[in-house]
C-alpha cells in the first residue's frame, strides 16, 4: 500500500480507503450489494483491510449507512484509535441539524471522527450549506470545540466542489469519478485551487457496474492517476479487501485505457453516450444533462430497473424542453460535441418502449 498527504491536514492516508456501506446491516437504500454482516464479521473484514495497509475508513451517520458507523467505532477501539483515520458524514444542510448529527456520530463511534463531511451537497441546498449558520459553520464550530478534527464537503457537483475549494472553512473535499465518468477528475486536476484540500474519491466502481468490464486494479489505478488523496472502495468481504488493497502488488505497469478505449469496451454491449460527466453543459431550462446521460448508460450496464425508474420521472419533460429550445446553448459547451437534444429523444424512445412493455403485463 502506498500513502498520500491529505491536503494540508497533516494526515497521511492510504491510497485506497475502506467504504463501509457493504458492512452495514438493515434495510438501507444506499446498498448496491448486500452482505448483511454481523458485528463480528464486519470487524473482521475491516481488520483484514488494516493488515493490508488501509488506514482510512469512510462511513456515515446512523441510519444513513445503517449500523456501519457503530461497527466502525468497535473496530477503531479494538485496533487502536490512533492507527486509523475516520471519515464520517451526514446529509444535513442546516447548521443546527448538522451539529446534532455530529454529536450522534461521536456517540455511535465512541470517539471523535477525524473528518466530518456535509454529505451530498447539491444545487438545491448549496446556499443553505454555505450561508452563515449553515452546515459548514456548524462543522467549523465543532472543530473549534474538538469534536471533529477536520471539516469536509462531499458533492457530486463540480461547481459546488470548486466553491468548497475556495472556502477557507473546508479542509477536505469528497467527489465522485471513475474510468468512465472521469470528466470531473480531469477538471479537478486542472484547477490548482484543489491542491490545498484533501480529496477523497467515491463511485470508483460506478455503483458496482464497472468491475464486470475492467479489472479492479485498473479501476483503482485510473482514479489514482489524478492528483487526489485517496480512492474509496466499498468492501464487504475479505476477498474484496484483498482485491482492492493488494492492487498495488499485482502489477506496477497496468496500462490505463483512455476514454475512447473505455467506450470501445462498452460498445460490445450497447452504444454508450460518450459523456464523461465533465459537467460543462449547463441547461438554462433546468435539465441536468450529465445525470440523464449517466442513467441511460447505467441502464445498459446492469442498473436497468433503477435507471429506468429515474429516467421515467423526467425525460418526457426534458425532451419536450429540448424540442422547444431554439438557441441550444448546451451544444457549444460540450467538448465531446454530443448532440444533446438528439440523445434526449433517443432516451425518451427507450423509456417509452420499456414503459409500454412493462405496462402490457
Ligand atoms: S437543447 Fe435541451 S438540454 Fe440543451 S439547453 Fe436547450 S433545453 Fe437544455
Ligand atoms: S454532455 Fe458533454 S459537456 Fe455535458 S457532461 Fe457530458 S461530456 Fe460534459
Amino acid at each position: 500500500m502506498r500513502y498520500r498527504k491529505l491536503g494540508n491536514t497533516g494526515l497521511i492516508v492510504s491510497e485506497v480507503g475502506f467504504g463501509t456501506i457493504p458492512i452495514l446491516q438493515g434495510s438501507v437504500p444506499v446498498l448496491p450489494e448486500y452482505f448483511n454482516l454481523n458485528e463480528k464479521q464486519a470487524v473482521s473484514v475491516m481488520e483484514s483491510a488494516f493488515r493490508l495497509g488501509c488506514n482510512l475508513y469512510d462511513t456515515a451517520v446512523v441510519p444513513e449507512y445503517g449500523d456501519a458507523e457503530i461497527k466502525l467505532g468497535k473496530f477503531a477501539l479494538g485496533i487502536g484509535r490512533e492507527k486509523i483515520v475516520i471519515s464520517d458524514k451526514a446529509r444535513f444542510f442546516d447548521g443546527n441539524e448538522m451539529y446534532t448529527a455530529v454529536l450522534e456520530s461521536c456517540e455511535n463511534l465512541g470517539t471523535v471522527p477525524d473528518i466530518y463531511f456535509v454529505h451530498q451537497a447539491d444545487p438545491d441546498h448549496e446556499e443553505e450549506i454555505f450561508q452563515k449558520g449553515g452546515a459548514l459553520d456548524a462543522l467549523c464550530e465543532l472543530k473549534e470545540e474538538g469534536r471533529i478534527r477536520f471539516t469536509g464537503l462531499a458533492s457530486h457537483y463540480y461547481d459546488i466542489l470548486l466553491r468548497g475549494a475556495k472556502d477557507a472553512r473546508v479542509d477536505v473535499l469528497q467527489g465522485s469519478g471513475n474510468l468512465l465518468e472521469r470528466g470531473m477528475l480531469e477538471r479537478i486536476a486542472g484547477e490548482p485551487l484543489f491542491r490545498a484540500k484533501g480529496f477523497l474519491v467515491n463511485k470508483v466502481f460506478a455503483a458496482g457496474i464497472l468491475p464486470a468490464f475492467f479489472p479492479v486494479e485498473v479501476l483503482i489505478k485510473a482514479v489514482l492517476s489524478y492528483p487526489v488523496s485517496c480512492t474509496l472502495v466499498g468492501i464487504g468481504s475479505v476477498e474484496q479487501a484483498e482485491a482492492a488493497f493488494m492492487q498495488d502488488t499485482l502489477s506496477a505497469d497496468v496500462l490505463l485505457p483512455d476514454f475512447e478505449q473505455v467506450l470501445t469496451v462498452l460498445e460490445k454491449k450497447f452504444r454508450p453516450i460518450p459523456c464523461d460527466r465533465c459537467q460543462r453543459c449547463l441547461c438554462p431550462r433546468g435539465t441536468e444533462i450529465h445525470t440523464v446521460f449517466r442513467q441511460y448508460n447505467y441502464y445498459f450496464l446492469g442498473k436497468d430497473y433503477w435507471a429506468l425508474r429515474k429516467l421515467d420521472m423526467g425525460i418526457g419533460e426534458s425532451a419536450e424542453l429540448c424540442r422547444r429550445c431554439t438557441d441550444m446553448p448546451c451544444l457549444s459547451m460540450c467538448p465531446a460535441k454530443i448532440r444533446i437534444p438528439d440523445e434526449m429523444e433517443r432516451i425518451l424512445r427507450l423509456v417509452r418502449d420499456h414503459t409500454i412493455v412493462r405496462h402490457s403485463f
